[in-house]
């Protein structure tokens, strides 16, 4: 039997739910924190550890948006390589930049350990496995860049990614070890309660309705009460509305699914990811998929548009898990849910100072379990006085996509098209009676 849409496997099976309450009196904080995800979270819990009077006011209930619903998989590096992004930001910010986004998962594992967080973390590495020769080229230039600059990252030939994957789907592949994975719900769970041990209060049901700038503070009008500060930070990423009209036109969301099968045999347990490594593939519309504690195999792709994640719309992510793994034909789907991602036109995270006193951080192209953690960081650091110049990344304006509807429009097309292209790409390799990278 399908679960009900709204529960997640996470929800299922995450660690108990620290209780927290809406926002029901005035408050005068030093920094006011808009968003309970691993952004809000990560930059709370680093000021609140700097001494900082922090409040987080969350529209919803804790972890119902991405940081509570996505693959859990801790990813370093950006979409981007790094000698691109050295070329990008110059020899010595690029080299900063990629440094700390190549620690990204340190970040993450950190944090679990200092915080005691329970969420099934498992640091066995991350594999990127390869769909196409051509993919595969890219992948040997990926894992020289990292290798040249010391990272832990190896290439995989045919028989090893069959082998680490349990799928004989791919050519080759690279296995990074930072990577690993965590119950993304307990996380975000564990990152509240270090919060509140560290000092600060967080609200949920209390949504940030007006934000206005009033004799050098900021103040939020929620739906009981407000809240002054001298220093906002705005962590909506891809749930960013209308109260930073901005910022929600600065990035394109598109919706990813996943579904969760039966807990798996052991024997099917011993061949699929026995290492316990998570894996996203090359595809265009990438595929990714991990085992989680329970022994349940789930895979996430892009989702519909204007459909929420159900037993018909989830067809094609059936399919995958069948086109990576046939030996499962007949395995059951117990769960299936989804979440919004936020792209941004030059597929890099952002950070910006909106006003004075005002920073968001957001944009993560799907990248964002370390990354929305170490931009919490990086947000703090800045609310701290951290110079420009000393950031990790870059200060940059707000930059609004251009015919925001429009490109939406368009991103739902070039979505359609990467999915014909995927797609005959797969009909062809069956007509060769192969694999799609023979
Ligand atoms: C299905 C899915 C799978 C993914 N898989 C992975 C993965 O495996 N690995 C990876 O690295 N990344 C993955 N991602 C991306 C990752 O989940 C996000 O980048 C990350 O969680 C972003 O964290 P965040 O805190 O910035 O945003 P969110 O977690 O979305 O938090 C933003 C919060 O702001 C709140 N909010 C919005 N407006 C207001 C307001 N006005 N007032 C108060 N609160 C407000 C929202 O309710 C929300 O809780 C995935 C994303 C999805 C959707």
């Amino acid at each position: 039997m399908p679960a009900a849409p709204s529960q997640s496997l996470w929800s299922a099976t995450a660690a108990a739910a620290p209780a927290f309450t809406p926002l029901a009196r005035a408050r005068r904080v030093d920094v006011a924190i808009i968003g309970a995800g691993y952004t809000g979270l990560s930059a709370a819990l680093h000021l609140a550890g700097a001494g900082r009077e922090v409040l987080v006011l969350e529209a919803k209930e804790l972890g119902e948006r991405a940081s509570g619903l996505n693959g859990g998989q801790v990813i370093a590096g950006l979409k981007t390589d790094p000698d691109a992004l050295e070329e990008l930001f110059g020899p010595e910010r690029g080299a900063r930049l990629v440094a700390s986004v190549a620690a990204g998962p340190d970040v993450v594992f950190e944090l679990i350990g200092r915080h005691e967080i329970d969420c099934d973390a498992l640091r066995t590495g991350w594999i990127q496995p390869a769909t196409s020769a051509a993919a595969l080229t890219q992948l040997m230039a990926r894992v020289e860049q990292w290798r040249r600059r010391g990272a832990a990252v190896e290439l995989l030939d045919a028989r090893a990614v069959g082998l680490l994957t349990g799928s004989a789907r791919y050519c080759g592949g690279l296995l990074d070890r930072r990577g690993g994975t965590v119950q993304p719900l307990s996380y975000v769970r564990g990152l509240a309660r270090a919060v509140t041990r560290a000092g600060g209060q967080i609200c949920v049901r209390s949504p940030a309705l007006h934000l206005r700038r009033a004799a050098r503070e900021w103040q939020i009008e929620t739906p009981h009460a407000a809240v002054t500060a001298p220093a906002v930070i705005v962590a909506t990423n891809a749930y960013s509305g209308a109260l930073v009209g901005a910022l929600r036109r600065s990035i394109i969301t598109v919706p990813s699914f996943q579904v969760a099968t039966v807990p798996l045999t052991s024997a099917q347990r011993a061949q699929i990811l026995p290492g316990g490594q998570a894996a996203s593939d090359t595809w265009h519309l990438l595929r990714y998929f991990r085992l989680d504690a329970t022994g349940r195999l789930l895979l996430g792709a892009r989702g519909t548009f204007g459909r929420a994640p159900g037993p018909r719309s989830c067809r094609p992510h059936y399919r995958a898990v069948l086109d990576i793994y046939p030996h499962l034909a007949g395995v059951a789907f117990e769960y299936h849910w989804g979440g919004l991602v936020a792209m941004t036109r030059d597929h890099l995270p952002h950070l910006h100072e909106l006003a004075p006193g005002l920073l968001a951080g957001l944009g993560y192209n799907g990248r964002g379990v370390a990354m929305a953690t170490l931009m919490g960081r990086i947000l703090a650091q800045r609310t701290l006085g951290m110079s420009d110049a000393e950031l990790a990344f870059p200060v940059t304006p707000v930059r609004t996509i251009p015919f925001h509807r429009a490109s939406r429009l368009g991103a739902r097309a070039a979505i359609q098209y990467l999915r014909a292209v995927d797609g005959l790409a797969r009909i062809q390799a069956r007509l060769r009676g192969g694999h799609s990278w023979t």
